[in-house]
């Protein structure tokens, strides 16, 4: 009857809860583990021009679990966030992209690169300072290098954020918003800030061709980048007609499957230094 289906219910939600605990104190705990033994690797999606050109590659974060196999950052990345493992995960991100960087610049075969930054790293105390070591360790042009950051983390604590990103833009580093439209950003904040671009998040790409909606909300976003002066990313393109429809709006630039789906670091190299005058130089 009701009554056993509504006992039924709330034993299965309870055990669901109980093995989602479960799940997140093993990650936690894998994930000790996993930075003990640098378990992480990065891979690189390409952003092409408008006239889709690889211009530059965004890094992102796998883990390479030794029984599962490669974990999306997705599995881990907002438990990372709230344990602080985030901060010698993130560093490690640094250090290597940093390294990337100097690999190819010395290759003469410079490359820039996207790396994404979480409130909790941002704002650790030893954030600036292990990132100028990174730089200066690996002597790379920090003008290659962009941080990508969500709105959430422009608007906590914003004066000490805006501080901390005048500071490092001197140095070179550039700025993104990422997944812009899914926060609340201040309009008149962002003006204040050393952005150079916006990244339009790919829940507004991907039915951009019939939900008419999202149509005018992009329109509205690549507006606003141009009064603000900022260059765009869209996000998520994976068909041919997307990034038509897109390409008719403004000159931007398109990130998504339709260009490449991330690859990892070897082929990413093998890839930029054996193409690169293909990749780079040709109209
Ligand atoms: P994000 O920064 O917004 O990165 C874009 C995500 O969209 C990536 O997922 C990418 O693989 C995926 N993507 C790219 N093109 C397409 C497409 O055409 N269609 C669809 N459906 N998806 C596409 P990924 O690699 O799983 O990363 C997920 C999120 O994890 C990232 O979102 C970012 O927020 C976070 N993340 C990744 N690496 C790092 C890292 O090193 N540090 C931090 N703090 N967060 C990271
Ligand atoms: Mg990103
Ligand atoms: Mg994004
Ligand atoms: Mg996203």
């Amino acid at each position: 009857g009701a009554k056993a289906a509504g006992r039924n219910t709330v034993l299965v939600f309870e055990s669901s809860m109980y093995q989602a605990v479960r799940k997140r104190f093993r990650i936690e705990r894998e994930l000790r583990e996993a930075i003990r033994q640098k378990q992480f690797e990065l891979y690189f999606q390409p952003q092409v021009d408008d006239h889709h050109q690889i211009s530059s590659w965004e890094v992102l974060i796998r883990w390479n679990h030794p029984q599962q196999g490669v974990v999306s950052p997705m599995e881990f990345i907002s438990i990372a966030e709230e344990t602080g493992q985030i901060i010698p995960i993130g560093d490690w991100v640094l250090d290597k992209t940093c390294e990337i960087l100097g690999q190819c610049e010395r290759a003469g075969k410079p490359v820039a690169l996207s790396a994404n930054i979480s409130a909790r790293q941002f704002k650790d105390t030893q954030f600036v300072g292990n990132l100028k070591k990174h730089i200066r360790h690996h002597q790379i042009d920090a003008n290659n290098l962009t941080l990508e950051m969500t709105e959430s983390l422009l608007i906590e604590d914003a004066t000490a954020t805006a501080e901390t990103m005048h500071e490092l833009a001197k140095l070179g580093i550039n700025f993104s918003i990422d997944d812009f439209g899914t926060g609340y950003s201040n309009l008149k904040y962002l003006r204040q800030l050393p952005l150079k671009e916006l990244k339009i998040d790919k829940s507004f790409i991907q039915n951009i061709c019939e939900n008419n909606n999202d149509a005018a909300v992009v329109k509205t976003m690549l507006s606003l980048a141009a009064h603000l002066n900022l260059y765009v990313v869209a996000e998520g393109v994976e068909e041919k007609r997307q990034s038509q429809f897109l390409n008719k709006l403004a000159k931007i630039k398109m990130q998504g499957y339709l260009f490449g789906k991330p690859i990892p670091t070897s082929i990413f190299l093998n890839q930029w230094l054996q193409n690169y005058n293909k990749l780079r130089d040709v109209p």
